[in-house]
């Protein structure tokens, strides 16, 4: 190739391209999945290419095979977005390309790590003296934090699970609700304590432990290694468990309290929301996101344990080769996380965290929810509409008059390309649920929507 620098600038501009397009391309992908196999298929040539008709090609094919996630009229799942300095940050991130294993080869990895840990610990609530990984996503903040109760539930017994594995070890018993996260679950798999450990705690209409039920399984029961899961921000209808209760009764079952918290952690950024999640600082670990609410591109989980040494012991490694840093010389991302070549995350998070400011964070929550607010008084508004959900946080849960009204105007919403959500089941019946966590998103994107539900009513009558 003749000039990489002309190159890269080229990439930069199709980039701008994309997040241009971002304000009016139809949220939902026109291609289908047999498309794309279609344009992007076949057999590996044989011969190199040069790599400007790679991208070129690559461009244009996926092009109409992508969603605009980040819109501010995505309302699918919860995805937040990417604020611009974290998206510039991640490109200069790819071109960087620290392993951002160790300490001594890349201090500026390694320290913008122990930056964002301290800042993010601060901003949600947890205590500075807690460790912390930046791993890809929530999933693996349950893996890490869940690897380090278990090391601690099991070794108040007397049992090396590091050493030992699970093999002879008494059974671990997990206290979780029934609308807990599926991430929960797989996380319990990968660690051999296996779904069958779950003791599942009954829920209210929005998905909370009932706390009687919750008392009734720990109650005056020491016996046997405990670990209790607790959600802060159910997925569908951002509803908080009682986390005082859940402390509570952790701490009279002598075990080890996780938080859920992917997006819902982060109402502790805001003063007017921070009630929601009062008891959170009295948990032994934290999951939480970045990807969602603070707006950094895919991918960043956070893992918060408030005891840094089973964390360590659960994640700790050591080899010849590595080359590994006395604790006060640095901080090594490799102890704490599951992963051992990795990408540089701080920097992202570093950049959104510095562009916003604490002020901007606790503003892109407060704004998501008044958002969301206003799309439950004006669904609400819509004829056959019932919004589900409390909507004490950033999503809102609805239907129309039965599954079949549900799912027709939830299709046509979604084939007119003006917005899009996502359906669900909730208590067995069909239901819309909008997540607003995009820092796009206006009023005029609300507006937006709403008036495609109307017209989406108004087709299906006529
Ligand atoms: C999104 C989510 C998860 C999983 O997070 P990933 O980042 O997708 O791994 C877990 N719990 C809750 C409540 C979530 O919303």
């Amino acid at each position: 190739m003749s000039d990489e620098r002309e190159f890269l600038r080229l990439t930069a501009d199709l980039a701008a391209d994309f997040v241009d397009s971002l304000a009016e391309r139809p949220v939902r992908p026109e291609a289908s999945v047999e498309e794309m196999r279609r344009a992007l298929g076949g057999p590996l040539q044989e011969q190199p290419r040069d790599p400007r008709e790679v991208i070129d090609e690559l461009s244009r094919a996926t092009e109409p095979g992508l969603a605009a996630m980040g819109s501010g009229r995505y309302f699918g799942f919860v995805i937040g977005g990417a604020v611009p300095a974290a998206l510039a940050a991640d490109m200069l991130t790819s071109a960087w390309d620290q392993n951002a294993a160790l300490a001594l080869p890349t201090p500026a990895a390694a320290v913008v790590e122990e930056v964002v840990g301290g800042w993010l610990a601060e901003l949600l609530g947890i205590p500075g003296s807690a460790s912390f990984a930046l791993v890809t996503g929530c999933q693996m903040a349950h893996a890490t934090c869940l690897a380090a109760a278990r090391h601690h539930v099991l070794a108040q017994v007397g049992h090396d699970v590091e050493r030992a594995g699970l093999a002879g070890a008494p059974p671990i018993r997990v206290v979780a609700g029934a609308k807990r996260h599926g991430t929960l679950d797989r996380a319990l798999r990968l660690l051999g304590i296996g779904t069958d450990a779950v003791r599942e705690v009954p829920v209210d209409d929005q998905g909370r432990m009932l706390t009687r039920a919750l008392h009734e399984e720990l109650r005056g029961d020491r016996n046997g290694p405990t670990i209790v899961c607790a959600q802060a921000g159910e997925v569908n209808t951002g509803a908080f468990d009682d986390l005082e209760t859940a402390a509570d009764a952790t701490r009279d079952a002598g075990g080890w309290l996780h938080v859920d918290g992917a997006f819902g952690l982060w109402a502790a950024a805001s003063p007017t929301l921070r009630h929601l999640i009062a008891g959170a600082e009295r948990a032994d670990s934290w999951a939480t996101d970045a990807h969602k609410w603070l707006n950094v591109p895919f991918d960043c989980g956070v893992a918060f344990c408030a005891h840094p040494e089973p964390h360590r012991a659960a994640m700790g490694i050591r080899s010849d080769y590595l080359l590994h840093a006395e604790p006060e010389a640095g901080r090594d991302p490799v102890d704490w996380n599951p992963e051992h070549s990795r990408r540089a995350r701080g920097f992202t998070v570093y950049a959104a965290l510095r562009s916003l400011g604490r002020s901007g964070v606790t503003e892109l929550v407060d704004r998501c929810c008044a958002h969301a607010r206003r799309f439950a008084l004006e669904l609400g508004d819509l004829p056959g509409c019932e919004i589900l959900n409390d909507v004490v946080l950033n999503q809102v849960l609805f239907r129309f008059e039965d599954d079949e009204k549900t799912n027709a105007v939830l299709t046509r919403v979604q084939a007119g390309g003006e917005a899009w959500m996502g359906g669900t089941m909730w208590d067995g019946r069909a239901a819309i649920r909008v997540s607003v966590t995009n820092w796009r998103t206006t009023s005029a994107d609300i507006d937006r929507t709403i008036a495609a539900f109307e017209r989406a009513l108004a087709d299906l009558a006529g």
